[in-house]
């Protein structure tokens, strides 16, 4: 097919979606390394992980072997109200940058939470139902997170109790009604209804909490809680499962059209998004019948993969998950006080991680500021106000685009537009006010989030 009979955007038709998740740790030489149980320090068992996880998520996080798993009849049905999600050729963008790059963004915003988060929180609701639990938990930091989660449970009729950072609980009040309109209860993390909660606020009066906090205390509720488990909207293998419905389906519509992608970029926060906007391809380049670049991208303040080391942590600051192996800032790491951008998590998907210590895939870290920048062009030519998450795989397309102007390279770029940004609006406004400002940790800075990471033989020793 010719280059100008490309459309704006691909649209799959619901025949065309996909019917099964790719699960990319199948092709995976080096398989993730397993969550272990902090006290033993052995993998966990599928009886541990039960008391905290649903049965069949469970199953999903140890699989190693699948490639596919079936994705089933109601979830297909639950998809089919806002995906297939657009795969938008940047025609204007590209204009706008004067570049002969060829890019491509696949759009996930297309639904209430804004963002990609949906396609996991169904799955997991799903799980949770077909169990016959009353009822989940999680936490919440921008919001995203718990809204999907929100809007499955209500469509599954399930409770929903989410720990929000208690700093977006004040900035985000919207947010927080979004999720009371779905019948989720919302606590602002730290709170007095834990017993995790009251040590963290004891330790430590007037926190505005974090996210590893936020888990700490949805996790005990789950496992104090007869007919409750506990979700996760990111890191975990399961959820880089559900999010391989993105790059499925971006690689229908690529494969419909005869178009290959050279380099494919996604921000990166505990990396769900990415893991699954990536996952059918890097599965071609594991087995190797293709290559393709990949890009991760995340904040200078919060640079994971980027300066982070490969290392079993821990998960939550309050130290009751299990520990993963995984680019780690250590979970007592708290990015500075003016990050405004989103993708805060001290550590990274341990599938990802290891695929980046295997040299699959490549990371760079981006400023906030810079991210605003790129946000506002995109935006003023493509006519999405993104997510300031998204964003940073913008400003990497963008780069890359530009790249290729100098070179003349024809590239042809996808990059995950993982989400909307109208929640976003006060870190808009301090960029529009100039009052955006880039904190990049010093070596020091990060040693403290270093020294909290667990000592034992094989792990920092
Ligand atoms: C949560 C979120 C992210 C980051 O999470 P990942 O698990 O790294 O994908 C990125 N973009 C948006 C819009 C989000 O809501």
């Amino acid at each position: 097919m010719s280059e100008n009979k490309i459309p704006y955007k691909i649209y799959l038709e619901e025949s065309e979606m996909p019917k099964e998740w790719y699960n990319v740790r199948a092709d995976m030489k080096n398989k993730p390394a397993p969550l272990l149980n902090p006290g033993t320090l052995q993998p966990m068992s599928e009886e541990e992980l039960g008391t905290v996880f649903c049965k069949e998520l469970v199953k999903q996080e140890l699989d190693n072997d699948n490639p596919f798993i079936e994705i089933p009849q109601k979830i297909l049905d639950f998809y089919k109200m806002y995906r297939p999600a657009p795969l938008v050729r940047a025609y204007c963008l590209e204009e706008k940058l004067k570049t002969p790059a060829k890019i491509y963004y696949k759009f996930e915003g297309n639904n209430t939470s804004g963002s990609h988060k949906l396609n996991s929180a169904i799955a997991q609701a799903y799980y949770a139902k077909e169990q016959g639990l009353k009822g989940v938990t999680t936490e919440t930091g921008a919001g995203q997170w718990g809204t999907a989660l929100s809007m499955a449970c209500s469509y599954l009729e399930l409770d929903c109790k989410v720990y929000m950072v208690k700093c977006s609980y004040e900035q985000k009040p919207f947010r927080r009604e979004v999720m009371r309109t779905y019948g989720a209860s919302v606590t602002p993390s730290p709170s007095e209804e834990t017993e995790v909660g009251r040590k963290i606020l004891a330790e430590h009066p007037g926190t505005t909490g974090s996210l590893g906090c936020a888990i700490s205390e949805a996790v005990e509720v789950a496992t104090h809680t007869e007919g409750y488990r506990y979700v996760l909207g990111s890191v975990l293998n399961q959820v880089l499962l559900h999010q391989s419905v993105i790059g499925m389906e971006a690689k229908i519509a690529m494969d419909k059209y005869g178009i290959k992608p050279d380099i494919i970029i996604g921000c990166a926060g505990g990396g769900s998004n990415l893991g699954g906007l990536i996952s059918p391809f890097m599965g071609e380049k594991l087995r190797g019948e293709a290559d393709y670049r990949f890009i991760a991208v995340e904040p200078a303040s919060c640079p994971s993969l980027t300066r982070g080391v490969f290392a079993y942590d821990f998960c939550d600051t309050g130290m009751v998950c299990p520990l993963a192996k995984m680019y780690t800032l250590g979970s007592g790491f708290i990015p500075s006080a003016n990050h405004a951008g989103g993708l805060r998590y001290h550590g990274m998907s341990s599938t990802l991680s290891q695929l980046y210590h295997d040299g699959y895939m490549e990371a760079r870290s981006v400023e906030q500021t810079a991210v605003f920048e790129a946000a506002e062009q995109f935006a003023r030519v493509e006519g999405i106000l993104p997510a300031p998450e998204s964003s940073h795989a913008i400003k990497a397309a963008i780069d890359e685009a530009l790249k290729c102007k100098e070179t003349g390279e024809e590239k042809t770029i996808l990059f995950g537009l993982t989400g909307t940004g109208y929640f976003d609006m006060m870190a808009y406004e301090k960029f529009h006010d100039g009052a955006m400002t880039d904190y990049i940790p010093t070596d020091d800075d990060l040693k403290a989030g270093f020294d909290g990471i667990p000592r034992f033989p094989g792990n920092l020793e």
